[in-house]
Order: C-alpha cells, then structure tokens, then sequence
C-alpha cells in the first residue's frame, strides 16, 4: 500500500483561489476521495495528507487549503511559506473567478519562491454540459495558462473527474525539480 515503508519526501502544497470555486472539497476528494454535500466555508483547518507514490518513492504530500482568507492579498506569507508548489483554482461557471487568477498569480509572485510549481485549475466542469452554466471556456483557459507557463486541469470535485490526475501531475512535477 502507498501507506507502507518510509516517506522519503515531505511536498508542501498550497490551494488558492477565490472562495467557493471547490478548493476544499478538491482537498477532500483527493485526500479522503469523498465529498460532502453540506460543505461550509473552511475556518481554521490547516492541511490535509496523502501519501502517494512516486518513481518508486514515498512523498508525502501535505496539502494546505486557506481558511476564509480568500478575500484579495489576506492570504499571508506563512501561509505560502516552504511551499513547493500550488494550485490556482476558479470556477468554470463564475467568470469573475478566473478574472480574478492575475490576482493570485501576482500574489504567488510577491510571497512565494519562483521556482514553485504552479498549475490552474478550472473546477465545477460537471455544470459544463449545460453550456449556458460555463462562463469560462477551455480555450481561453489553455491559452492564459500557456501564456503564463502554467499547466492546466478542468476536474470535478463533485464527480472526482480528474483530480487525481491533477494533483498527481502537480506532484510530479514538484519531484522533477525537487
Ligand atoms: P472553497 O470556498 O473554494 O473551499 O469551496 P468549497 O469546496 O467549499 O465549495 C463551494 C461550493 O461549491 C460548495 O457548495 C460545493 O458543494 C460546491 N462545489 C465544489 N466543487 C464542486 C464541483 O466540482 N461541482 C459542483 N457542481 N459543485 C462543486
Ligand atoms: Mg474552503
């Protein structure tokens, strides 16, 4: 099991993001693979685990989510401190979440390390069937991250598609240069 032998490595990971664009229930469903419908707004939680593995090593990945700090520039230097790499949510049916991504990028810029590892992640893609929900598309998604050297996901916390595969790529990346 993953859970087995000795963590060789220690991968600090911080979630960001506008509030309410599923960074908590992306933390649990990739750490517990569950989500909870009565989700509340997270107050004073401070990382979630999982050990995975990779190439043959145990990484522990300790995964740090904001605790209602979202409002613009309240997410602290602490917060950002040590951490390896990050991931930058928005909500694929609230514009104003992904026109808010500059914001956080700018703040990654001014209290994180520059070699952090940054991928974007378009959350909620389960509404996107119903194209009138999607405010935010693929396209545009991919090209901003493209331009901003960032990697990019669009997943679903509700149904769990695609978050193992994104925080797996994140991780993967964080051991490449580690
Ligand atoms: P946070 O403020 O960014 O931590 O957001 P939460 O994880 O608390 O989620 C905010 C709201 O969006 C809650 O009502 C969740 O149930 C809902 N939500 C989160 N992820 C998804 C998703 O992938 N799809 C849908 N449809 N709703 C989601
Ligand atoms: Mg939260």
């Amino acid at each position: 099991s993953e859970r087995e032998g000795a963590v060789e490595y220690v991968f600090k990971v911080v979630v960001i993001g506008d509030s309410a664009v599923g960074k908590t229930q992306m933390l649990g469903r990739f750490t517990k693979d569950e989500f909870s419908v009565d989700s509340k707004s997270t107050i004073g939680v401070e990382f979630q685990t999982r050990t995975v593995s990779i190439q043959g090593r145990l990484v522990k990945a300790q995964i740090w989510d904001t605790a209602g700090q979202e409002r613009y520039r309240a997410v602290t230097t602490a917060y950002y401190r040590g951490a390896l790499g990050a991931v930058l949510v928005y909500d694929i049916t609230r514009r104003q979440t992904f026109d808010h991504v500059a914001r956080w990028i700018d703040d990654l810029r001014s209290h994180a390390s520059p070699s952090m590892v940054v991928m974007l992640v378009g959350n909620k893609s389960d509404l996107a069937s119903d194209h009138h929900s999607r405010a935010v598309t693929t396209d545009d998604a991919v090209e901003f991250a493209r331009d901003q050297g960032l990697f990019f996901y669009e997943t679903s916390a509700l149904r769990g598609d695609n978050v193992e595969a994104a925080f797996m790529r994140l991780l993967e990346e964080v051991y490449a240069v580690a």
